[in-house]
């Protein structure tokens, strides 16, 4: 095993068995952990290291090489350090052993995204022994707290710290898994931006009896039942946006598959043609989604209900707001919207960089190095990351890695947040020697 490889493998072990998990509460994740152990492997290397704790437990790590040129720009490499939770009686070995079998590294966070923060740690540690002093200045930041809403990371880092984390480019999780074009070249997908979410809690109202007289009464769990309905039977508008246009045309597929899936008028019997996850997968990146989710309602047996509680998860595209989504809820309800009441709305809009930057062509020039003829298609994120953050200051931020081809499209997205999490030492480093090139790239004269 190559050095770096060897250094890379270790060093995600090490983070996996940390098991920093975030359950959403305050108290949990723990991920100071994670930040001691990166602080001791940046030791010796010449980095400039800094630790920030909003609150106990909740580490955040940031180790920079100085630029040269105050004008030229700054690259950030950011990696979570937290985990979702796992239930090991799933799994085929210890979610938080970080066993090596078979060339793969197992554990909770192979996949999201402890394989990332180990292999750009190593990078940086390798680019500062090496005497790199590029015009750009290159930050390192192991963060806390994304798996929940990061409040006690990505968020307060940016809204407090930023000189410490301010930066024109931000390289995040996640994409780079290699898929065939219909050309026969690779394609690597760099997600461009990301939806919003709008969670929100509905209120139907109805009117109290006794359940023995059910007759002509004004039953709030039905009427919530006929809400339920309406919404799930609701089809948002197709949205024909720039990144999709940019991802289908990238692909290189036959004309009579893009065609289609372009039109917002023959998107839908389109997609009745795919298989259901990637259908489910271009139906989200297309349109505004409105999931029914959790439902609380009733308070005895006997009593016709006054009140139920529907919360909603709506997925937001770019440049949507909350009276668009309202408009949306509205029309799905139609006669029944006056018997709802929105009780809470968290509203977390939509971003999305632009794809024509010096990270963009970046990107393209070192992943050639790994995939000669490949290209890199942008792609919108069903799902949130901590990107957001940044974009929201102007910065350009992508999730990008690279990864090996072991790994089919389908495995690694079974993995996010599933059972049997793993990684092999071929994609290990080839993102730790792309986030060399990458950095060497932009930054360097
Ligand atoms: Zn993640």
């Amino acid at each position: 095993m190559a050095t770096s490889t060897a250094e890379v493998t270790d060093l995600l072990q090490h983070l996996i068995r940390n098991a920093c998990v975030n359950d959403g509460t305050r108290g949990s994740g723990f991920e100071t952990r994670s930040a001691d152990l990166l602080a001791g492997y940046f030791d010796g290397a010449g980095l400039d290291v800094q630790r920030y704790e909003p609150v106990p437990g909740r580490a955040s790590l940031v180790a920079r090489i100085e630029g040269r040129r105050p004008d030229a720009p700054t690259l950030l490499l950011m990696g979570h350090t937290d985990v979702v939770p796992a239930n090991a009686d799933r799994w085929r070995h210890d979610p938080f052993g970080g066993e090596l079998v078979d060339g793969e590294v197992w554990g909770r966070g192979a996949i999201d995204m402890l394989n990332l923060t180990a292999s750009m740690a190593v990078a940086t540690r390798n680019l500062a022994a090496s005497g790199f002093r590029p015009d750009g200045t290159l930050i390192y930041l192991a963060v806390a707290d994304e798996e929940a809403l990061g409040t006690w990371g990505a968020e307060h880092l940016t809204h407090h710290e930023p000189d410490a984390v301010g930066a024109d480019y931000v390289i995040t999780e996640t994409g780079g898994i290699p898929v065939t074009g219909g050309d026969g070249d690779v394609r690597l997908p760099v997600l461009v931006g990301e939806k919003g979410s709008c969670w929100c809690t509905l209120r139907i109202g109805g009117t109290p009896g006794h359940a023995s007289q059910p007759y002509a009464t004004d039953n709030a769990l039905v009427t919530a039942a006929r809400v339920v309905q309406r919404l799930a039977d609701y089809r948002p508008t197709t949205r024909i946006h720039d990144s999709w246009r940019r991802f289908l045309e990238g692909m290189a597929l036959p004309d009579e598959v893009v065609a289609p899936l372009l039109d917002p008028d023959r998107f839908l019997d389109a997609l009745a043609t795919l298989p259901t996850g990637m259908a489910r997968q271009f139906h989200a990146c297309t349109h505004t989604t409105i999931a029914p989710t959790v439902a609380h309602g009733g308070t005895k047996t006997n009593v016709i209900p006054d009140a139920v509680d529907v919360q909603l998860d709506i997925r937001t595209l770019p440049g949507e707001t909350l009276p668009d989504v309202q408009a949306m809820l509205d029309e799905a309800l139609g006669d029944l919207a006056d018997r709802v009441t929105m009780l809470e709305v968290h509203d977390d809009p939509a971003t999305e960089s632009p794809v024509d930057t010096p990270l963009w062509d970046s990107l393209a020039r070192a992943s050639r190095a790994f995939y000669a003829d490949s290209h890199i298609v942008p792609m919108l994120s069903v799902g949130a990351t901590d990107a957001r953050f940044f974009r929201r200051l102007g910065t350009t931020a992508y999730g990008f890695g690279l990864f090996s081809q072991k790994l089919t499209f389908d495995d690694y997205v079974t993995m996010f947040h599933g059972d049997d999490e793993r990684v092999d030492l071929e994609s290990l480093r080839l993102s730790t020697e792309l986030w060399e090139a990458v950095a060497r790239d932009l930054l360097a004269p």
